[in-house]
C-alpha cells in the first residue's frame, strides 16, 4: 500500500508538513518541506524550534482538508533534515494519539516515550569489538573471569564489549585490562548485528489436555491476525507460561512480532532461561537498566523489523514494531504496570489498545486477575481461558492462619512459635523455607524513647526507614538519606532512638539467631541490584546453596524453586490498612502469589500466615483457596457505589512548593467541578502523602457511572480554571494509588 501523501500544495507549490516534537506542546507544528527532502508521515525529521533545533516526527495531516496552517506560509520554517531511520509505523502514531487523548497528556509528552533513544535515529557508527589475540588462551594462570571472556571468543569470533560484559558476566574494565595485557585485540564489527532468531519449530514440552486446549485457542487467535483479548487464568504453576509461549511460536510462524510485558523484567532471569530453552535463543529485552549501546541497537533492530520477540517493561509498548501480532501481559494484575509519573498510564490497559490498533492478539495472564479484567471477561469483552490445576499433579499448598493474638512472638520479635517450629521442621527435612515480609530495610519507624519524636523525611509526609546495613535512614518516596543520629534531634537524649516494627533485614537478624546453621539469603529490590544479581540469587536457590530465603515481593513473583516447601508470611495485614479501594484485592493477589511459591513439585507445600485479623475475608479466602468467593464479595462491595470496575474514577493531584497556592488551586478546581447526572466529585482534601519531594499535595476524585466518558468532562473542567505557573495539576485516569 503506498504511503498516504502529506503534500499540501499552495500556489507556489511548497509543501507543508505537520511535525510533532517530543515536548509538552499542545500539538504538531507546521513546517515547510524543502523540495530536495523526502518525508512522509512517520519520518523522523530535524526542525528548528525557537533558537535551537529538535528531532520530531512527521505527523499525519489533520482530518479536515481546510485545516491549513494558521500561519502564512512565508512565516513557516523549513525542515532541516530527514533522519536515516525507518519511519515510525502508523499503528504507533495512532497509539500515541490515543494514549495522549485518554490520559489528557500533550501528544508530544507521549511521543517522548516513543523516542527515548534519540541516538538510535542516527546512522549507526562503525563499531569496534573484541577478538581473542592469537594464542591468548595458552598463557597459563588466567583468572576465571578472563577465561570466561576467552571462552566466549573461542573459534575466532568477535563480540561487542556490551555483549561480552553480558555473556561472560565481567566488567568493561576487565576487557580493557585484557587488551592491555595483549589478550584481546580490537576489530571492526558489522554495522548492525541481527538479534538471534527464536525458532518456532523448536520442540516445546508436551502439553496436558487442558493446556493444549488453551494453547490451541491462543494460537488460533494469533493466526486470525486480528484484534482479540484473551484472559488466561490459572493457579500458580498450572503452566500458563508454557501455554502463551505456544501462542508466541504461532506469532513467529506468522512472521509478525511478539511482545511480552513482565512487571519486573530486571528480576526475570528464570523467564529468560525458559524462553531460551523453548526457542533455542534468548529474546530481545527492553528495560531501564540496559546500557545505552544496547538500547540503541535494540531500538533500531525493532524499527527495522529484525526483532521477532521482545520481552520488556511497560515502556516496551512504545517501541516501533512494524507489525505486532501478539502482546502478552504476564501478571496482568500487577500494579507495577501503572506508570505513576509523567504520562500516567496503565500498561495493561494500553496493551489492549496497542493490540487493537495493530490488529494483534492480546493475552492477559494471571493466577489472580484484576477485578477489571474478570468483569470484562464475564461481560464477553474478553475471552476467558482457565487452567484449573497445577502441572504434573503438584497440589496447591495447604494454607494455615496463625492468630497473632493467640500465638504472639516473643517481645520485640516477629516470628511466632508455630512459624518458628515449622521452619525448623522444614530445614530438618532438608527442604527450603521462605519468610515473606513486604517491607525493605530494618525498621519502618525510628522513635525516640525519651520524647516520642519520630524520624520523618524533611521532603515527604513519610517516616524514614532504617537500613541497618548502610547505617542510614532512608525515605522510600524521595530517596532522602541521612545517618542515624547519635542523639534524638528533638530532645537531645542520647542513644534513645529505637527501631519500631520489622523490615526484612530485621527478620533476617531474628532468623540468624533462631537458625544459625541455615544458609540464609535476603531478597529485596535493594539487595538485588539489577538483573545479574537476581539471576545469581535464583541460581543459588535452585542449586540448593540456600536453606532459608527472606524477602519482599520481588521474591513472590514468578519464581519456580522446586525444593521450596514452606512459606511463612510474617505480616499478612500489612497491605490492608489505609482504606484503599483495592487494598483487599491487592493483598489477596500478593499473598496468593507468595503462597504459590510453595510446593511446586513433588513435595507438598505449606503456607503459614501470621495475622492479627484471621477472620478478615482475605485471610479466610486464602486459607480455603476460595478466590471465587472472595471475588463475589468484592464485587458486591463495589457495584452499588459504582466503584471500579462498575464505574470510572479520575484523580486530579494538585501540587506546589507553595502550600497556599496548592490549596487555593485545589479549591478553585472544586468550585469549577463538573455537575452532571451520574458524576460525583470528592475533595479537595490534603493527599495522604500531603508532602512529596517538597511539594504540598491535594487531591480531587471524580467518580462517574460506567458509560460516561470522563475525558471530555476532565478537559472542560481543567479549561475552566486558571492554573498558576507554580502549581502542577496531574491527571490520573483510572487511578490505582490514592496516596
Ligand atoms: P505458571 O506460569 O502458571 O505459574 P508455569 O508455566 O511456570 O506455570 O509452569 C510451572 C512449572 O511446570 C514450570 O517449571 C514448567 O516448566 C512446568 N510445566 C508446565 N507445563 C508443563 C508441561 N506440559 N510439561 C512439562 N513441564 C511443564
Ligand atoms: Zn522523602
Amino acid at each position: 500500500m503506498p504511503a498516504p501523501t502529506v503534500k499540501i500544495a499552495d500556489a507556489t507549490s511548497r509543501t507543508v508538513v505537520q511535525v510533532l516534537l517530543p515536548l509538552p506542546l499542545s500539538g504538531a507544528y507546521d513546517y515547510l518541506l524543502p523540495g530536495h527532502l523526502e518525508a512522509r508521515p512517520g519520518s523522523f525529521v530535524e526542525v528548528p524550534i525557537g533558537s535551537r533545533s529538535a528531532i520530531g516526527v512527521v505527523w499525519d495531516p489533520p482530518e479536515q482538508a481546510e485545516a491549513a496552517s494558521p500561519l502564512p506560509l512565508s512565516r513557516l520554517r523549513p525542515v532541516a533534515a530527514v533522519l536515516p531511520a525507518p519511519p515510525m509505523p502508523a499503528a504507533l502514531r495512532r497509539f500515541i494519539d490515543w494514549v495522549a487523548a485518554y490520559t489528557l497528556s500533550p501528544p508530544g509528552a507521549v511521543l517522548r516515550m516513543a523516542m527515548s533513544v534519540p541516538a538510535a535515529l542516527e546512522a549507526p557508527r562503525p563499531r569496534l569489538g573484541w577478538q581473542a589475540a592469537p594464542a591468548a588462551a595458552e598463557g597459563a594462570r588466567l583468572s576465571a573471569a578472563r577465561r570466561r571472556v576467552l571462552a566466549r571468543l573461542a573459534g575466532g569470533g568477535a563480540l561487542s564489549a556490551e555483549s561480552l560484559v553480558e555473556a561472560a558476566a565481567v566488567s568493561p574494565g576487565l576487557l580493557r585490562a585484557m587488551a592491555r595485557d595483549g589478550l584481546l585485540v580490537p576489530v571492526p564489527l558489522p554495522a548492525e548485528s541481527d538479534p538471534a532468531s527464536p525458532d518456532p519449530q523448536h520442540p516445546g514440552p508436551i502439553l496436558s489436555p487442558a493446556q493444549a486446549e488453551a494453547a490451541a485457542a491462543l494460537r488460533a487467535a494469533v493466526a486470525r491476525r486480528d484484534f482479540s483479548v484473551t484472559l488466561l487464568r490459572g493457579v500458580t504453576g498450572s503452566g500458563k507460561t508454557e501455554v502463551y509461549l505456544d501462542a508466541l511460536a504461532e506469532c513467529l510462524r506468522q512472521g509478525r512480532q511478539a511482545l511480552v510485558l513482565l512487571p519486573e523484567i530486571a528480576l526475570s532471569a528464570q523467564w529468560l532461561e525458559r524462553f531460551a530453552a523453548r526457542f533455542g535463543c534468548p529474546p530481545a529485552v527492553w528495560h531501564s537498566e540496559l546500557s545505552p549501546a544496547r538500547r540503541r541497537e535494540t531500538w533500531r533492530a525493532v524499527a527495522a523489523g529484525r526483532v521477532p520477540a521482545l520481552v520488556g517493561a511497560r515502556s516496551a509498548l512504545f517501541l516501533p514494531f512494524p507489525d505486532l501480532g501478539l502482546i502478552v501481559v504476564d501478571e496482568e494484575h500487577e500494579s507495577a504496570f501503572k506508570q505513576e509519573e509523567g504520562v500516567i498510564y496503565h500498561a495493561r490497559d494500553m496493551a489492549v489498545v496497542r493490540a487493537r490498533l495493530s490488529a494483534a492478539a492480546c493475552v492477559l495472564v494471571s493466577a489472580t486477575p484484576s477485578l477489571e479484567s474478570i468483569v470484562n471477561a464475564e461481560a464477553g469483552r474478553y475471552r476467558l481461558l482457565d487452567l484449573p490445576d497445577r502441572h504434573g499433579g503438584a497440589r496447591l499448598p495447604e494454607v494455615r492462619l496463625i492468630d497473632l493474638r493467640r500465638d504472639p512472638p516473643e517481645r520485640g520479635r516477629f516470628l511466632s512459635p508455630p512459624l518458628i517450629e515449622a521452619v525448623r521442621e522444614t530445614l530438618a527435612r532438608g527442604e527450603q523455607a521462605m519468610l515473606f515480609l513486604n517491607r525493605r530495610g530494618y525498621a519502618p519507624l525510628t522513635l525516640c524513647r525519651a520524647c516520642g519524636h519520630r524520624m520523618q523525611c524533611p521532603n515527604c509526609t513519610a517516616w524514614l526507614v532504617e537500613h541497618r546495613a548502610q547505617r542510614r535512614l532512608l525515605c522510600h518516596h524521595c530517596g532522602h538519606a541521612e545517618a542515624i543520629p547519635p542523639a534524638c534531634p528533638a530532645c537531645g537524649a542520647e542513644a534513645s532512638l529505637t527501631p519500631i516494627g520489622p523490615g526484612v533485614e530485621r527478620v533476617q537478624e531474628e532468623a540468624a539467631a533462631l537458625f544459625p546453621e541455615a544458609r540464609r539469603l535476603v531478597m529485596a529490590s535493594d539487595t538485588l541490584a539489577g538483573p545479574t544479581a537476581a539471576a545469581e540469587a535464583a541460581r543459588r536457590i535452585a542449586a540448593r546453596e540456600v536453606d532459608l530465603l527472606i524477602g519482599t515481593q520481588v521474591m513472590a513473583k514468578g519464581w519456580h524453586f522446586p525444593q521450596l516447601t514452606l512459606v511463612g508470611v510474617v505480616d499478612a495485614d500489612l497491605g490492608l490498612g489505609g482504606g484503599d479501594l483495592r487494598a483487599a484485592e491487592r493483598t489477596m493477589q500478593l499473598l496468593h502469589q507468595v503462597a504459590g511459591r510453595a510446593g511446586r513439585e513433588a513435595a507438598p507445600g505449606r503456607v503459614l500466615v501470621q495475622s492479627f485479623q484471621p477472620d478478615h475475608p482475605v485471610m479466610q479466602a486464602l486459607a480455603a483457596h476460595d478466590l471465587a468467593g472472595f471475588l463475589a464479595a468484592e464485587k458486591a462491595q463495589r457495584a452499588p457505589g459504582h466503584w471500579p470496575p462498575y464505574g470510572r474514577l479520575a484523580a486530579l493531584i494538585v501540587s506546589s512548593e507553595d502550600p497556599l497556592a496548592a490549596a487555593r488551586t485545589a479549591r478553585d478546581l472544586a468550585l469549577a467541578a463538573p455537575e452532571a447526572a451520574g458524576v460525583t466529585v470528592l475533595g479537595p482534601a490534603p493527599a495522604p502523602l500531603a508532602m512529596l519531594r517538597g511539594r504540598h499535595r491535594h487531591r480531587l476524585l471524580l467518580k462517574a457511572e460506567r458509560g460516561i466518558a470522563v475525558q471530555p468532562l476532565l478537559r472542560a473542567w481543567l479549561g475552566r480554571v486558571a492554573i498558576p505557573a507554580a502549581v502542577r495539576v496531574q491527571v490520573d485516569v483510572d487511578p490505582l494509588s490514592f496516596l
